[in-house]
Parts: C-alpha cells; sequence; structure tokens
C-alpha cells in the first residue's frame, strides 16, 4: 500500500491551514485554493472557525501525489485546544511541523516538538513566511539547530544534508572525513530509515501563502516519511475524533494499527463499570459503514488507514477496539495537558437548561477532558477547560450548533488533594441488615506525582478474592472526592484487615463499605491541598527579561531556565495555575504584543497554608453513614453507582 498520514502541527498562525489548502491544490485535490483570512479553508469547516479564521478543530483530508495517497490532518495551534492536538498526535505515522520564518520558534513548537519525541512521530519541518519582510530562514534555522535539536539539516542543501547522513553512518562518515565524494542518491537513499528512527529532521522553506515550496514539501512527504506498517492481523485501532453526518448520524475517525474493519462487521468494546459482576460490560454495534477521509465509500478500513467509521453508537473517542498492546504509542487523553479550570455552563433563557446540557454532554463525548456534568447538589452545569478562548469557542458552538445561546461564569481552579499523615481508615458495614463488609485500610502520604497505589495484606479466606477484587474497583469512586471536597492523589492504600460473612454479605457490600472506609482513613489522617503548577513557556524581547522574571516571582513561581538569543529570550518557569490564569494577557500588554507564552500541567503541588478552597460535595458523604448506606443502594440497584464518573 503506498499511503502517508501526516498531521500539521504548528503554534498558531504558523500557516498550518494555509499550507494544508495548498498542499490539496498542488496535488489538484482541490481547483482554487480557499483563504483562511475569507472563511473558505477546506480545514475550516465550522462556522466558529471560517468567521474568526482559526482551527479549533482537528481536519482530516485526502490527497494523492505522485500515486501516494495521503491522510492530512490539520490541527489547531492554540494551546487552549490541546485536547484536540493530542488527539491528532494518536494517528499519524509522521508529520510536518510548520514554523514562521518571521517568528522563529515560540513555545507552542517546543511543547509541540517535544510531544511528538515522546509519540515516536518521525518530523519534517517546514519554514513558512519565507515572503514576509522580516523573515529570515537562515536564523530560524539555526535556532532550530540550538533549541528544538541538531538533528535537523537543511534537505535543500545537499552539503548540509550529506554532513547530517554521514554523521549518523559510520562508514559514509569515515568516506566524508578523508575527502571522498558521496553521491547524493546514497545519501537521499538513506534519508527515510534516519527520518524514521528520528535521526534526522529535514528542514524545508516556503510560503503556504504564495504557494512556494509545495511540491518539495509533498516530495518530501512521500519521498521521506515513513509509510504505515501493515503487518499486523490482531485488530486494534484508536478513535481520535468524531464526525459528524446528517444520514448517518454519529462517525468516529479511527486510525487502525491492524487487523480489518469491514461495513456489518459487530465491534464489542468495554462499556459501564457493573458492580454486580465487578467487570465492564461488553457492548456490541455494528458498522454501518465505513468512509475515505474523501467522504467515498470504503467498505473496509484495513491496519494502516485511516477512515470514518459509522454506526459505532456505543464507542467513543479515545477508545481502542480490539488490542490496545498494538498501539504504537500511549493514546490517553490529557497526557499534553489536562484542563486546570471549571466553569459554570449558565443559559441565557433559563428554559434551555435541559438543552444545554444535553448539548454539552454531546460535546463532551467528543472531547472526553471536557467531563461535562450537571451537578445535583448545586444545581450547576460544569465544564473543565484548558482556557478563556476555548470557553469563548464553546458559546459559539453552542449557539451556532445547538441554537442554546449560553455564558460561562468565571473559571475556578481544580485542586486537588492528599492526606497528611498516616492513618487507619475503618468500615464496619454490618447493618442494617443484611449485609456484612468490615474493612480496615492504612493509608499513607505518597511522594507528589506518584498518584494512587493499591495492595491488600489481607488473605483470601478472610475476604474472597473477588470481594477484594470489588474494593480495587470501588477505589476510583472512593476516591473521586476527599474531605476537601477534591479528588485524592499521592496516597498509598494497603488493606490490611477486614472480612466477609459466609451467610450475610450481600454481593454488592464492598463496594459499598469501601469509599466509607476510606473516607475515615482520610479524615483520621488530615488533608493537605494541592494546587495545579503549569510549566510556563514564555518568549519575549529580551529587554523585558527583567520584568517578566519579577511577574514570575510576584505570582509565587520560579524561573527553571533561561534561553537567550540576543533580541529574544526563552524562559522556563513553574507557576501556580491560581495565579497566572490571565498572565498571556498581562504578557501580551507589557511586551507590546511581541511575547508569547505556552503553558502546560507540570504537576500538582502543597497549596501554601492558609489558602482554604473545599469544593461541595457532589453526593452524600459516606461518614454521613445512615444516609449513605440508603443512596449507595439505591444507587446501585439502578447501575448509576459508576467508576465512569469518578469527578
Ligand atoms: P494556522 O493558525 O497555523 O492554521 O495559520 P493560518 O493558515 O490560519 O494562517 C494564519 C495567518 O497567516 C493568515 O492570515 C494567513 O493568511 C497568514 N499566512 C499563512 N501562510 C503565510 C505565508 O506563507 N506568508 C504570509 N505572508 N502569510 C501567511
Ligand atoms: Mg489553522
Amino acid at each position: 500500500m503506498v499511503l502517508r498520514n501526516i498531521g500539521i502541527f504548528a503554534h498558531v498562525d504558523a500557516g498550518k491551514t494555509t499550507l494544508s489548502e495548498q498542499l490539496l491544490l498542488c496535488a489538484k485535490a482541490i481547483r482554487a485554493a480557499g483563504s483562511v483570512d475569507k472563511g473558505t479553508a477546506h480545514t475550516d469547516t465550522l462556522p466558529v472557525e471560517r468567521r474568526r479564521g482559526i482551527s479549533v478543530k482537528a481536519a482530516c483530508v485526502r490527497l494523492s501525489w505522485k500515486g501516494c495517497d495521503i491522510n492530512l490532518i490539520d490541527t489547531p495551534g492554540h494551546t487552549d485546544f490541546s485536547a484536540e492536538i493530542e488527539r491528532a498526535l494518536w494517528a499519524p505515522d509522521g508529520a510536518v511541523l510548520v514554523i514562521s520564518a518571521a517568528e522563529g520558534i515560540q513555545p507552542q513548537t517546543t511543547l509541540l516538538f517535544e510531544a511528538m519525541k515522546s509519540a515516536g512521530i518521525p518530523v519534517i519541518i517546514f519554514i513558512n513566511k519565507c515572503d514576509r519582510d522580516t523573515a529570515d530562514p537562515e536564523r530560524v534555522k539555526k535556532e532550530i539547530r540550538a533549541r528544538l535539536t541538531p538533528l535537523a539539516a537543511d534537505a535543500e542543501d545537499m552539503t548540509a544534508l550529506t554532513e547530517a547522513v554521514a554523521e549518523q553512518d559510520e562508514e559514509l562518515l569515515e568516506q566524508y572525513l578523508s575527502g571522498g565524494t558521496i553521491a547524493p542518491e546514497t545519501v537521499l537513499r538513506r534519508v527515510p530509515a534516519l527520518v524514521k528512527a528520528r535521526k534526522l529532521v529535514p528542514m524545508l522553506c516556503g510560503s503556504a501563502l504564495r504557494g512556494t515550496g509545495i511540491t518539495a514539501l509533498l516530495d518530501a512527504v512521500v519521498g521521506m516519511l515513513p509509510p504505515p506498517g501493515t503487518d499486523k492481523a490482531e485488530l486494534c485501532g484508536i478513535a481520535f475524533a468524531q464526525a459528524r453526518d446528517k444520514a448517518l448520524g454519529k462517525g468516529l475517525y479511527i486510525r487502525m494499527f491492524g487487523g480489518t474493519l469491514t461495513a456489518r462487521d459487530r465491534i464489542v468494546t468495554e462499556g459501564r463499570f457493573d458492580p454486580l459482576t465487578g467487570a465492564r460490560a461488553q457492548v456490541e454495534n455494528k458498522i454501518s459503514q465505513i468512509r475515505d477521509a474523501d467522504l467515498s465509500d470504503k467498505g473496509v478500513l484495513n491496519a494502516g488507514e485511516i477512515g470514518i467509521v459509522y454506526g459505532l453508537t456505543g464507542l467513543k473517542v479515545g477508545q481502542v477496539i480490539g488490542s490496545a498492546e498494538l498501539l504504537p504509542r500511549i493514546c490517553a487523553p490529557g497526557r499534553l495537558r489536562t484542563p486546570v479550570m471549571t466553569v459554570k455552563a449558565l443559559p441565557e433563557d433559563p428554559e434551555d437548561m435541559q438543552r444545554l446540557t444535553a448539548a454539552c454532554m454531546e460535546l463532551s463525548e467528543e472531547d472526553p477532558l471536557l467531563h461535562a456534568r450537571y451537578v445535583q447538589a448545586t444545581g450547576e452545569l460544569q465544564l473543565d477547560v484548558m482556557g478563556g478562548i476555548q470557553s469563548e469557542i464553546l458559546a459559539d458552538i453552542l449557539s451556532e450548533r445547538y441554537g442554546v445561546r449560553a455564558s460561562f461564569g468565571a473559571p475556578g481552579i481544580i485542586y486537588r488533594e492528599t492526606i497528611a499523615k498516616e492513618a487507619h481508615g475503618c468500615c464496619a458495614y454490618t447493618m442494617p441488615k443484611p449485609c456484612w463488609a468490615i474493612l480496615d485500610f492504612i493509608i499513607r502520604p505518597a511522594p507528589r506525582g506518584s498518584g494512587v497505589t493499591f495492595r491488600s495484606e489481607v488473605d483470601g479466606r478472610d475476604i474472597l478474592p473477588r470481594y477484594q477484587h470489588q474494593v480495587e474497583q470501588a477505589l476510583p469512586i472512593a476516591l473521586s472526592q476527599g474531605r476537601l471536597g477534591w479528588k485524592v492523589t499521592d496516597v498509598d492504600i494497603t488493606l490490611v484487615g477486614g472480612s466477609h460473612h459466609q451467610w450475610h454479605t450481600h454481593p454488592l457490600d464492598f463496594i459499598v463499605a469501601t469509599p466509607w472506609g476510606i473516607q475515615d482513613g482520610l479524615r483520621r489522617g488530615g488533608s493537605v491541598l494541592l494546587e495545579p503548577v503549569w510549566e510556563m513557556r514564555i518568549h519575549v524581547p529580551s529587554e523585558c527579561v527583567g520584568r517578566i522574571i519579577a511577574d514570575v516571582n510576584g505570582m509565587r513561581g520560579e524561573i527553571v531556565s533561561m534561553h537567550d538569543d540576543g533580541e529574544y529570550t526563552a524562559v522556563t518557569a513553574l507557576v501556580p495555575a491560581a495565579e497566572s490564569m490571565d498572565y498571556s494577557v498581562r504578557l501580551a500588554r507589557t511586551t507590546s504584543g511581541r511575547g508569547s507564552m505556552s503553558v502546560s500541567l507540570h504537576s500538582y503541588r502543597d497549596c501554601p497554608e492558609g489558602a482554604a478552597h473545599t469544593a461541595p460535595r457532589r453526593s452524600v458523604d459516606p461518614l454521613d453513614t445512615a444516609k449513605y448506606i440508603l443512596a449507595a443502594r439505591n444507587a446501585l440497584e439502578s447501575g448509576i453507582f459508576d467508576t465512569d464518573d469518578p469527578g
């Protein structure tokens, strides 16, 4: 199969969408190039994208070049849409990283480059906007080699390319150093393997707006980036985006890494957690249709290909079909960046609350990190967001797609909490009969960033293995809200004692008992509030650095590194999110728009003494035992005691 699956990544405004348009035009997949500035680009199809000239969703288009099919994924660049960018990293075999010749490496560029590295994706760099007066491609190439990777080489300069290839090849290096000439064909033949192994990053120059350098880029995509591996027979595919069709309904963009999907296949995937069996339900769906990225009917989706699959209503973005072990990289939402802010969604017309809730639920199926939920206790509809631009765009989408006018309240920080000191957590669930579940945990504080670990020291005769399994299954629910109301993390939990009862234990008793025992321990051990800390990458004119350092200190932050290249300085700092929610706006002001920044979640750290932030409890407190037992029993009976939504 002659195919390339390629993602185009870059910071916002580098020219990704304009470049996608030119690639489509050059390959004759479209007759006339649309324009971002006129709102007619082929990959920006949402009304909000066209009106604002900013990509919000990843879009997959199809073109063909010199007998090779190319699936091209255009992605958003703004850091608020990192969830979408991250999902676009799950699918491709190679990437084009676009860097503006005028602005150079931006904070988001380094972040993306690192993300591609950890995903193991080979990269070609396209230096765009070379037509601009202020463009300085040579300076940008130097900057790339100094700051992104020394393995970057000018692909349009045969001497530079030969040197870079020779450096990776002992035999060629000897030949080169001893003054022998190396034939260009020899060099070019070695390039694809080196690119694939990420030992070489070819750089090309051009202008998407003027249409220069486009054929060279297409040649490089086909000639230097790797084809998909297609040798795996075992089924493996990942749903990385959602599409919608008026007639066919929900469709999922699926990248197959192994096996084959065929229309009318029945696909079994994991559904909700079933407390009765302690396992996940098996959901069966039938594929109604499979389409190519250009929407033509396809019928079959083979290993290595990307297609839109309809009929899999039970499958969600982020879920794997078949064996997850075959994925070439970890595909889990939130690795690039997780939201650390919650906003309240308010309908303009109170009558619209139900419609707004339904719309937000649907949007969070497409973007699981949004995590829309209706909080019974406060009667609020909440969503998790990355930043202000994302809430603005969400409001636009709600009105354009669903006809619901809504606004978002001021963002609140999503804190976490941990236990202050080691404590026992006990629960004796023996009343009201019939029931019997006795548990004794030890909960210990664990190092920051270590998450939750669990082990049991209890004999299977005291608590049957299947009940111990239930305890483990119920932990996410038990830890979804600690004593301060936030998700509990960085704890080491050991089950040290307890018992079941031969006659009295009801099948679900240990699921009811676990949150109770855990909360008892958390109460005894006391709580520590943890706050999200961003790794902030700032790029500013060097004369502004003094001011930036003062800002970082003023925000309880610390400088991690500084790189001064004369005109500009790249600063990396760790700053609590709570102090810096509006910093990108302030930065633009203090640098007269010449500074830029990008953030990623670095860690959750202890919040300074005195900060008292609590979150309202979303369900009955397990320590309010009489009320809790009643509620838990009811919930279990109606099947809503669900670990899919542990907060
Ligand atoms: P994206 O955010 O990376 O998708 O960037 P867009 O494709 O939306 O382009 C952002 C802006 O840069 C638009 O106004 C484009 O017209 C402009 N632009 C894109 N490529 C070039 C180029 O090669 N030269 C110049 N001068 N402008 C460009
Ligand atoms: Mg774009």
